[in-house]
C-alpha cells in the first residue's frame, strides 16, 4: 500500500506513521528524519539542509526531490511505503507523481490529518524526541513516564532545534504558503481523505486505519 500523510507541522505525522508502518510492514520516509540523519552524520546534505531547517524555512526542492527519487526507488519500497513530511511544494507533488510513474506505482490513500493552527505550537514547543530510537512524546499531551528519558529503550530525550518557538512561527507561515495548497491538489486527484487530528493518538489511529482499510 501506498500512503502519503499529510498535514501541517505538530498534526501527529511522525506519530501516526510510526504505529502505521509497525501495522503494515511498510517503510516510513520522513524527509525531516533524512534531513535530520545527515545533520548527525555531518554530510555536505547535512550542512545544507541544516541551514534552512534552524531557519524554519524549506531544504530546496532539488535536494529534497532527489532524496526521495532515490529512496522510492528501493527494493523495500515495491511493497508500499508511507510519506511523512514529502510532499511539501506543489514541484514536490509534481515531482512525486513523476517518479511514481517512473516506477508504476501510484498513491493509494492520501489522509490529511488536520489540527487548528491555534493548537500547533504548543504541540511542538511541547514535543521531545528519544535521542536513541527516535521516538515521540510531548511533556503533557504524551509524556514518557520517565520524564527525561525513553519508555522504549531509556534513551535521552531531547528538544529538535527548529522546535524552540522563534522557528516555529516562520514553520507555520511555510506551511500555509507553501503546502497547505496540495490540499486542493491532492482533492482533486480522489483518493484524499481528512482525520480529525485534535483526537486522542490511538483514536487518530484507528480512524486512519479504518479509512485504509476502506471500512
Ligand atoms: P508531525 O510529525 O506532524 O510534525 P508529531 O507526530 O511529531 O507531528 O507530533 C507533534 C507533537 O504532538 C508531539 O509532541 C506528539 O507527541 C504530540 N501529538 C501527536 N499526536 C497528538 C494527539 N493526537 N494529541 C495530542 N498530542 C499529540
Ligand atoms: P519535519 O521533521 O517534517 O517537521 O521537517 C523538519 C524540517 O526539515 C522542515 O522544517 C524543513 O526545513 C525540512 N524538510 C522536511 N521535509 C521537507 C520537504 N519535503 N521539503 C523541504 N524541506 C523539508
Amino acid at each position: 500500500m501506498q500512503i502519503l500523510l499529510m498535514g501541517p507541522p505538530g498534526a501527529g505525522k511522525g506519530t501516526q506513521a510510526a504505529q502505521l508502518v509497525k501495522e503494515l510492514g511498510i517503510p516510513h520516509i520522513s524527509t525531516g528524519d533524512m534531513f535530520r540523519a545527515a545533520v548527525k552524520e555531518g554530510t555536505e546534505l547535512g550542512k545544507k539542509a541544516k541551514a534552512c531547517m534552524d531557519a524554519g524555512q524549506l531544504v530546496p526542492d532539488e535536494i529534497t526531490i532527489g532524496i526521495v527519487r532515490e529512496r522510492l526507488a528501493k527494493a523495500d519500497c515495491k511493497q508500499g511505503f508511507l510519506l511523512d513530511g514529502f510532499p511539501r511544494t506543489l514541484e514536490q507533488a509534481e515531482a512525486l507523481g513523476r517518479t511514481l510513474e517512473e516506477l508504476e506505482s501510484r498513491l493509494d490513500h492520501v489522509i490529511n490529518i488536520t489540527v487548528p493552527a491555534e493548537d500547533l505550537v504548543a504541540r511542538i514547543t511541547g514535543r521531545r524526541i528519544c535521542r536513541a530510537c527516535g521516538a515521540t512524546y510531548h511533556v503533557s499531551f504524551n509524556p514518557s513516564s520517565k520524564k527525561d528519558r525513553c519508555d522504549a529503550c531509556d534513551g535521552e530525550l531531547y528538544q529538535r532545534n527548529d522546535d524552540q518557538e522563534a522557528t516555529v512561527k516562520s514553520r507555520l507561515d511555510v506551511y500555509e504558503a507553501q503546502t497547505r495548497p496540495l490540499v486542493n491538489y491532492y482533492q482533486d486527484r480522489g483518493v484524499y481523505a481528512e482525520i480529525d487530528g485534535r483526537q486522542d493518538i490511538d483514536k487518530v489511529l484507528a480512524d486512519i486505519l479504518k479509512t485504509l482499510r476502506g471500512a
